[in-house]
Order: C-alpha cells, then structure tokens, then sequence
C-alpha cells in the first residue's frame, strides 16, 4: 500500500478500506480531500446524495475520534456542510453507525452524508 499523503500518514491501518481509499491505494469517487479527511460517493447509494466523510486517522467509532481528536470530528461536520451546500442546499442527514447491531460495517470512522431529496426515517 503506498504511504498516506498527509498528516496522518503514520496512523493507517493496513488491512483497514477506508485507510486505503483515503491513501488512493483502493480508486473512489472523491468529492473533497485535504491533509486531514477524504470525502468520497458511497459505492451503495441510498440518497442522491450519499457521501462518506472519512478522517484519515484509523479510529473504530465516533466516540474514539471524540476522545482523540476532537477537532478533527469539527473538520468532518464542516466539510459535512461543504458538501451539503454543494449538493443538497444546504440540508443533510448525516449519520455515524456505531457496532455491528447499529449497522457499522467499515470500522474505520465514517460520517455519512445523506440529502438531495425527501428522506424517510426508517433506520430498521
Ligand atoms: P457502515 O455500514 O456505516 O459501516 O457504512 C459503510 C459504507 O461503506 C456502506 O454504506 C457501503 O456501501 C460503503 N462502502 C463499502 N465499500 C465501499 C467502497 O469501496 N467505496 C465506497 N463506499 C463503500
């Protein structure tokens, strides 16, 4: 896996997806990227708009990312709002799974950011 640009280059994971999206070592559809995070279209769409906003530290879960840097979770809201206002005008679910049972899948960090039209509420 080639290194990770950016200042969290020493805390990927390696057999981690999100840490080799984020790298470019696995191709995505990124609609924002800087030093910090990557943002990219989610492969299974399930609004217009449906874009993973990822930091590039390895972190399992939201809370772990609070605990650790929480300055980075306020980078990954701004960016959520970026690409909202881009997108969606502005509004936008954005949605953190946290454990299997709630539907986590990736156990890297992962906000998902929803919009682009009307959205049920239908977690189940
Ligand atoms: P989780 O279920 O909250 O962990 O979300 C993981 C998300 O990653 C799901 O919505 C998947 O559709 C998405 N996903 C899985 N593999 C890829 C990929 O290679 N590119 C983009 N999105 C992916």
């Amino acid at each position: 896996m080639p290194p990770c640009a950016g200042a969290y280059a020493n805390h990927m994971s390696d057999d981690c997806l999100f840490c080799a999206i984020a790298s470019g070592a696995i191709p995505s559809e990124k609609v924002l990227e800087n030093d910090h995070l990557v943002a990219f279209r989610d492969i299974a769409p399930k609004a217009p708009t449906h874009v993973l906003v990822v930091p590039r530290l390895h972190v399992e879960n939201v809370a772990e990312l609070a605990a650790t840097d929480a300055s980075l979770l306020a980078e990954m809201a701004a960016a959520a709002q970026e690409i909202a206002d881009r997108e969606c005008g502005g509004e936008f679910r954005w949605i953190f799974n946290t454990g299997a049972a709630a539907g986590q899948t990736v156990f890297h960090v992962h906000g998902h950011v929803l919009g682009g039209g009307e959205l049920g509420w239908e977690p189940a």
